[in-house]
């Protein structure tokens, strides 16, 4: 990490951070990717088989692929969490959590969003001792054992597939009857034997001493019912943490995404935001990736002068 001034500091390193490295470094802009982990959320994923190019392959694998790239281009590359980001004069200053400061004409926000908490008794306390947000990472502790997912959108379904080929017994519920999901996750998931389907229930309790013992879980029609489980998954869907990014950029009302234009700038000029953190519909790995490529060729003409990048896309 260097004193001097970047052209572009990226912060985030997934498929949005990491592709947007691979354009800015290729056009010679110092570029620097400061991210909390290689390939965010798409690393936490078993197996992609929508990327353009690739039939099928690890989320961690196609990530280290950008990863690489981005740096044989030039793009230095650091872990580190970015907590504040300040305009002084012309340039943007962004402080860590260790409290360094790193000085950049330009940055591009792309650090993706953050696993919602189910918010029940016991869900805290023995998180890391049964209850865990990622099924790719922790998965593969449950062989032979009972593991429950719950959830009902696209990464429920992941989890729910992948663990049944390692776990005995899967569970999946789901707080309707209809999931959110893709068809052919539905489908895979319907057809593995040792997948039971819980439909109309809301997890009410985590329950274990020193580890995950049982889940207690309450049906629409008001039933409590509990059943034994040895490590749960909760695959609910995401939040976006920007609170760091109050009044420095726009934020969506409600859920607190960073405001773009369909060019990727934020409503503050010279900061430029891609992926699953943006306000864009689709949070897909091969749109984050194109979402990054297009902030920044726009931070490459900002930094040309363009003064037609200016964001007007507030007026009407
Ligand atoms: P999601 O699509 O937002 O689904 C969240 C699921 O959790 C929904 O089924 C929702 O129920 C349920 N839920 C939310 N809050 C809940 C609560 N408090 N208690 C119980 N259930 C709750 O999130 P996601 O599955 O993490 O996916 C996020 C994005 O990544 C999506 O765009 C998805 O397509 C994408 N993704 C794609 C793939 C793939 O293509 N293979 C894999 C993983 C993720 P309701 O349905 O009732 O709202």
């Amino acid at each position: 990490m260097s004193k001097q001034t970047y052209d572009v500091v990226i912060v985030g390193g997934g498929p949005a951070g990491l592709a947007a490295a691979i354009y800015t470094s290729r056009r010679a802009l110092k570029t620097l990717i400061i991210s909390k982990d290689v390939g965010g959320q798409a690393a936490l994923t078993d197996e992609i088989e929508n990327y353009p190019g690739f039939e099928s392959i690890g989320g961690l694998e196609l990530a280290e692929k950008f990863k690489a790239q981005a740096i044989k281009f030039g793009a230095e590359f650091t872990l580190m969490e970015i907590v504040g980001l300040e305009k002084k004069g012309k340039e943007f200053l962004l402080k860590t959590v260790d409290k360094k400061e790193i000085k950049t004409k330009t940055v591009i926000l792309a650090f993706g969003l953050t696993p919602r908490n189910l918010e029940v008794p016991g869900e805290q306390e023995l998180t890391g001792r049964g209850v865990s947000y990622c099924a790719t990472c922790d998965g593969p502790l449950y062989k032979d054992k009972i593991a429950t997912v719950i959830g009902g959108g696209n990464s429920a379904l992941d989890a729910a597939e992948f663990l049944s080929r390692i776990a005995k017994q899967v569970y999946l519920i789901h707080r309707r009857d209809e999931f959110r999901g893709e068809q052919i996750l539905v489908d895979q998931v319907k057809a593995a034997k040792n997948v039971e389907i819980i439909y109309n229930a809301n997890a009410a309790e985590v329950k274990g001493k020193d580890r995950v013992e049982a889940l207690v879980y309450k049906t629409n029609d008001g039933e409590v019912k509990e059943i034994k489980t040895d490590g749960i998954f909760i695959e609910i869907g995401h939040i976006a943490k920007t609170g760091w990014l109050d009044g420095v950029v726009d934020l969506t009302e409600g859920r607190k995404e960073i405001a773009i234009s369909r060019d990727c700038a934020t409503s503050q000029p010279g900061v430029f935001a891609a992926g699953d953190i943006s306000d864009i519909t689709y949070k897909q790995v091969v749109i984050s990736a194109g979402e990054g490529a297009k902030a920044a060729l726009q931070a490459y003409r900002y930094l040309q002068g363009d003064k037609a990048l200016v964001p007007d896309w507030k007026k009407k």
